[in-house]
């Protein structure tokens, strides 16, 4: 038997999920796409009960990538792997948003339980519901628990296993409603085929669902007919809209009438004092700017507590500390490995040595900080701040040409792109999904942050380490704000959608389920590092030990990757850091950083390994490797060179996923054209900025008139277009 577990983010899925499957779970990706997969097995006597927790959604429509795949795997009808039941989770403290997704989950006749979860909070606030009038009310049996304290999970699995032997009857709100002879006529249409799950498909051909009308092409004239000899002015006939009213509809006066809110309600009012100053129109976005600085500084500070401006010895920031550590270990291990071969070959150490640990350990030395960033990333999601940050950064992009929407997707590229912009589908206004798709890379993922962590730790870590990591996620936000008023005012002219989004309670974020998903990303870093990374490693060092001759080189400058990427290093010597002796290196990274951007710090580790002892002639440098390579930067090239590689192209699975998202070659193309000049323009000014104080002083002053100028016109205390000529309004233009 195989359950599967439905419900709004949010809703207590994954705590449900982990108490029944306990240390039975395991994660997968689903088949394509890199949402996780989590399947477990709970153990009732002798029976064995698969358990599978689908992604959180709101709905079964084909917005979002989640909504797809928890639809595509509940409709599904393959023997071994359809669920014989859904158990859908509700949030007791959020009854009528949650019903919404029930109510389309009974549509498609699927024996189903309802989980009451979160009751504790009901009970705390002093609210009541009537389970059994609710269970009345929508047919299918309804279990109050609570997912955190393990109460009602026997009774949820009792109830359900007897559900599954009563069957189930698919129903929809429709029948009854006032447009229940159109449905009925769909429906009657939608048989004629045959089909399974005739009611979903009718519902959906109704709501003009876009899978579901390319499944049944043949059937939509009849059914445009239908609706057309049906209009509806109160909806300006958008049957999806006066479907998701007539829900809502039902919900308040069939089933959410059986809970009783007590009158004050502590949990609410606790996250309305919250939002007051969290999301309070001045300081929100300071509020917001200070704790992603504190988590930067915990993260990659090297005076923790700025002991050295007392003339103290500074203390190293926790995450830097782990740095360092799992450095010192794996710096052993590779001289333990070192020595054992030190009697093979040249080539075979130098290929282990140089070329795989060198490369590798270059880049799981950061694992740490990279644990760190994401464990700060999921508390921030999990409390509920993530959704709030949207809301507040809809303020700010807002008068640029962004909705918070948009930003939603946007936010979730902070960890990995891909999800990110898979889940701009969400985004019905086309130009604003455009856009966003432009902007992911300027959200600086996960796989940059050991590019920033390894100059924060070198170059830069008695100079503020943590503002130049910290200074690289505020560019990438500044660049997109200026991207995007740029699109705004040349392709992608047009309105900013409305932004409406109703804000989850702050909830206490769970130590179990955090660390679980910790571990998950641990091991998922350490199969991509160790699979992928080592095998474009390996390439880099063959490319850059052998000449076009194939002997063994002594001088790196001589091997094919040097005599071919110094062929192309006039590209970047105006950004500064293709300059000098060791100038090709950090454009080879910047190539192997297209693959994956991993890549970047892997391929710096491969040089510094094979070209240490060059680098380091005399003695003076501190450390080895790769902070003596770094070493040869300046400071403006260095920024230069990282704000390239946060900019330009992401990864090739981010160009897949945007490629897929924006549907056609020639939007594709623009995007690379966007993101390479994008990159090139901003690392060019950074480094000529940096190099010559008064070119900064210009820029900076220009800057600054300009956006005074922009803030006075927007406060009407001067016209722009009194200076600038006039330009026609859109009066004129319609006069
Ligand atoms: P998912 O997004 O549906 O997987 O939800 P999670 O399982 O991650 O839970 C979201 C939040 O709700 C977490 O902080 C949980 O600790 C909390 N939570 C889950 N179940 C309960 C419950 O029964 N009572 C309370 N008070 N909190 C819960
Ligand atoms: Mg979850």
């Amino acid at each position: 038997m195989k359950f599967a577990l439905a419900g709004n983010p949010n809703s207590g899925k994954t705590t449900l999920f982990n108490n029944l499957t306990g240390s039975t779970a395991h994660v997968g990706n689903w088949p394509g796409v890199t949402v996780d997969k989590k399947e477990g097995v709970y153990k009732r006597g002798t029976d064995k009960i698969g358990i599978i927790d689908l992604p959180g959604i709101y709905s079964l429509s084909p917005y979002s990538p989640e909504e797809i795949i928890a639809r595509n795997y509940i409709l599904n009808d393959t023997p071994d792997d359809a669920p014989d039941l859904i158990i859908n989770i509700v949030d007791a403290t959020n009854l009528e948003r949650n019903l919404y997704l029930t109510t389309q989950l009974l549509e498609t006749g699927i024996p189903m339980v309802i989980a009451l979860n979160m009751m504790d909070v009901v009970e705390k606030n002093g609210d009541t519901i009537d389970v059994k009038a609710l269970e009345a009310a929508i047919g299918i049996p309804v279990i109050p628990i609570c997912a955190l304290k393990k109460n009602g999970i026997k009774e949820l699995i009792d109830k359900s296993v007897a559900a599954v032997k009563a069957g189930k009857m698919p129903t929809t709100i429709l029948k009854e409603s006032k447009i229940s002879d159109v449905y009925c006529e769909v429906l009657d249409e939608v048989k004629k085929r045959n089909t399974k799950h005739e009611v979903f498909v009718a519902v959906k051909l109704i709501e003009g669902d876009d899978l579901i009308k390319r499944a049944y092409t043949d059937l939509v004239p009849t059914i445009t007919a239908i609706l057309e000899k049906n209009p509806q002015p109160d909806h300006d006939n958008d049957y999806e809209s006066l479907v998701a009213d007539m829900r809502y509809q039902y919900i308040s006066s069939n089933l959410s009438i059986h809970q009783t809110k007590a009158t004050k309600n502590t949990n609410v009012t606790r996250t309305e004092k919250a939002d007051k100053v969290l999301t309070h129109k001045i300081w929100g976005i300071p509020i917001f700017i200070v704790i992603m600085f504190a988590v930067f500084h915990i993260i990659f500070s090297g005076d923790f507590l700025y002991l050295s401006i007392y003339g103290l010895e500074p203390i190293e920031a926790p995450g830097v500390y782990l740095q360092t550590l799992v450095g010192e270990l794996s710096g052993m291990g590779i001289e333990a490995i070192a020595g054992a071969l030190e009697n093979q070959a040249v080539w075979v150490q130098s290929l282990v040595v140089d070329g795989l640990l060198g490369g590798i350990d270059a880049v799981l030395s950061f694992m740490p900080q990279m644990l760190l960033l994401f464990l700060f990333l999921s508390i921030m999601e999990e409390t509920g701040y993530m959704a709030r940050v949207a809301f507040i950064l809809d303020r700010a992009f807002r008068n640029f040409g962004l909705s918070g929407r948009a930003l939603l997707p946007l936010l979730m590229c902070f960890g990995c792109g891909v999800p990110g912009i898979m889940a701009t589908k969400g985004l019905e206004n086309e130009k604003e999904r455009k856009i966003s798709i432009i902007l992911a890379p300027f959200f600086s993922c996960g796989a940059k942050m050991p590019i920033w962590a390894v100059f924060a730790a070198t170059l830069f870590l008695e100079r503020g380490g943590e503002f130049v990591v910290f200074g690289m996620y505020f560019l990438g936000i500044a660049t997109a704000i200026l991207v995007t008023i740029i699109l705004r005012k040349t392709i992608y002219k047009g309105s900013v959608p409305h932004f409406i989004m109703e804000l989850p309670n702050y909830h206490r974020p769970q130590v179990r389920s955090t660390l679980r998903h910790l571990w998950d990303k641990v091991i998922h870093y350490i199969k991509r590092v160790t699979l992928v990374i080592a095998g474009a490693v390996v390439i880099i060092w063959l490319l850059s030990s052998f000449s076009f001759t194939f002997t063994f080189v002594e001088d790196i400058g001589d091997s094919m990757m040097g005599i071919i990427s110094k062929g192309l290093t006039w590209l970047f010597i105006p950004l500064g850091f293709a300059m000098g002796d060791q100038g090709w290196m950090f454009v080879v990274a910047v190539f192997t950083g297209l693959i994956a951007k991993e890549m970047v710090v892997a391929t710096l580790g491969v040089f510094s390994g094979m070209t240490a002892d060059e680098i380091l002639e005399g003695g003076e440098l501190a450390g080895t490797g790769i902070a003596a390579l770094l070493s040869a930067l300046s400071i403006p090239a260095a920024i230069a060179f990282m704000a390239f590689n946060l900019l330009s192209v992401p990864c090739l699975a981010a160009v897949g996923a945007a490629s897929g998202e924006l549907r056609n070659k020639k939007s594709l193309w623009g995007a690379i054209g966007i993101w390479l000049l994008t990159a090139y323009v901003i690392s060019f000014v950074l480094y000529w900025a940096g190099t010559y104080w008064w070119i900064g002083m210009t820029l900076g002053i220009i800057a600054a008139v300009i956006i005074t100028l922009y803030i006075l016109n927007y406060k009407g205390i001067i016209k722009l277009s009194k200076i600038f000529g006039k330009t026609p309004d859109k009066k004129t233009l319609q006069l």
